[in-house]
């Protein structure tokens, strides 16, 4: 039987769910992303702890996906569910602040070296603030992104480089106003295109990852790309937005902290508070004068920054279990050092085989790709992936009882990954290279 086969054989009851699905949720999942695994259907989940999954059919991964980062610490870190359910007992929604938002503000301040800090709900959710927040402080209409970025699902981010012009994202659902307008796209790594795609000062922010995460192949800034896109930025006026909602796999600061980037804003999504939907933006203490101004100030016309739930109580205290107890140095000690055996691990796999494939790491995050050397852009990304052979290695994966994510071929460690789930995973990547080779 082919490996869909024996994946839909083994799974009756997600299937079952599926089916039913179909009657009331739209696409049969809640959320669109979740239609990506590979397979007829999705494995339904049944619970999660650590690093261990189990779906309703009672297969138990090992689990690298981490819920695409958003588990990045491991599922339910028990130091968050020990708050959660407390927090629960003693009120969740108040519309009124909390000594956890003073101290959650102070400790990332502390930790990403940003004075200021606002909460959001998630990561799509913090950037369509920033976005708006970076227009009001300049003055400017336009932002500027990179072509195969993802910021979540806002408006004016979910666009292309196609001909050298700006095209709303081929797929996206159409956008009520045209992104196009107001986006300016070049892609990564091009200094040239940045120069002049900033000169007539016009663009309010620069809105980046580190590296861009949400390809199939990370595309790595060039040796010096960073400082270059800093003090053109400065030079134009322009703010410079990184969203570290994926690169905080680099380590306790994300790679900010770790390559010494300078940003005006930071912003933070998907693990931050542990699994439980919460987001957070940093700003310098420049930006967060001229926020407080906007937001507070006499006269201030600014409407639209936060929402009912935002900063709620569950959030703030799991955000605070996160800072303090889980996202430690010493857990990210551990996942690095595993990060690092995964990458190793599946190297060796490659040079045993002459295969022309790399492997990148950003710290815990690790990502194989079917190509001899990295994508400089996203358009070299775009060409590059495979996703035929991808979907063979996420279901050949499922199959023996280790997660992937199915989007990218992006593996994480978390604090609860043990060394032998790192050699299991490797084990079983090996069998699949040679089952691929016909071996
Ligand atoms: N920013 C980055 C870099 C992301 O990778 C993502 C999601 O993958 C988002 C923002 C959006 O996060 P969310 O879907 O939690 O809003």
């Amino acid at each position: 039987a082919s490996e869909s086969e024996r994946y839909a054989a083994a799974r009756p009851r997600s299937r079952a769910l599926f089916e039913r699905a179909a009657r009331s949720l739209v696409g049969g999942v809640p959320m669109q992303w979740m239609s990506e695994w590979p397979g007829p259907f999705p494995p339904f989940m049944a619970e999660a702890e650590g690093a261990r999954l189990t779906d309703i059919d009672g297969h138990r991964y090992i689990d690298f996906c981490l819920g695409d980062t958003g588990a990045m610490f491991g599922h339910s870190p028990p130091a968050v569910a020990r708050v959660a359910a407390a927090q629960t007992a003693k009120g969740l929604t108040a519309m009124l602040p909390s000594e956890n938002a003073v101290i959650v503000a102070e400790l990332l301040a502390q930790r990403f070296a940003l004075p200021f800090w606002q909460m959001a709900l998630s990561a799509t959710d913090a950037n369509r603030f920033v976005l708006r927040l970076a227009r009001e402080i300049t003055g400017r209409p336009k932002i500027l992104v990179f072509n195969g970025c993802y910021h979540g699902t806002v408006d004016e981010t979910i666009v292309s480089l196609e001909n050298g012009k700006p095209r709303s994202r081929r797929g996206n659902v159409g956008p009520a106003f045209d992104p196009t307008a107001d986006t300016r796209v070049i892609e990564f790594n091009d200094l040239a295109a940045l120069e002049a795609a900033l000169a007539d000062r016009k663009v309010a922010c620069v809105l980046t990852e580190p590296a861009l995460t949400n390809l199939t192949g990370v595309v790595l800034p060039d040796d010096g790309y960073h400082a270059a896109l800093r003090a053109i930025a400065r030079k134009t006026g322009t703010l410079l937005i990184i969203d570290e909602t994926h690169t905080i796999s680099t380590g306790p600061g994300g790679y900010s902290r770790a390559h010494g980037l300078e940003p005006d804003i930071l912003v933070l999504g998907k693990p931050i508070a542990g699994g439980i939907p919460a987001a957070v933006f940093g700003m310098t203490d420049t930006i967060g004068g001229q926020v407080r101004e906007r937001l507070y100030g006499p006269g201030a016309a600014v409407a639209g920054i936060g929402g009912t739930l935002t900063a709620n109580a569950l959030a703030l205290a799991a955000m605070r279990a996160t800072l303090t107890e889980v996202a430690t140095e010493a857990a990210y000690d551990h996942m690095i050092r595993l990060g690092t055996r995964l990458a190793e691990g599946i190297r060796a796999v490659v040079r045993r085989h002459d295969l022309p494939w790399y492997v990148t790491q950003l710290g815990a995050r690790v990502e194989y790709r079917f190509q001899p050397s990295p994508p400089r852009t996203g358009t070299e990304a775009r060409a590059g992936a495979d996703s035929a052979v991808d979907r063979f290695f996420h279901l050949w994966c499922l199959n023996r009882g280790v997660m992937v994510t199915p989007m990218h071929n992006m593996l994480l460690a978390c604090p609860a990954t043990s060394e032998a789930d790192i050699d299991r995973h490797n084990e079983v990547f090996g069998e699949a290279v040679a089952a691929l080779l016909g071996r």
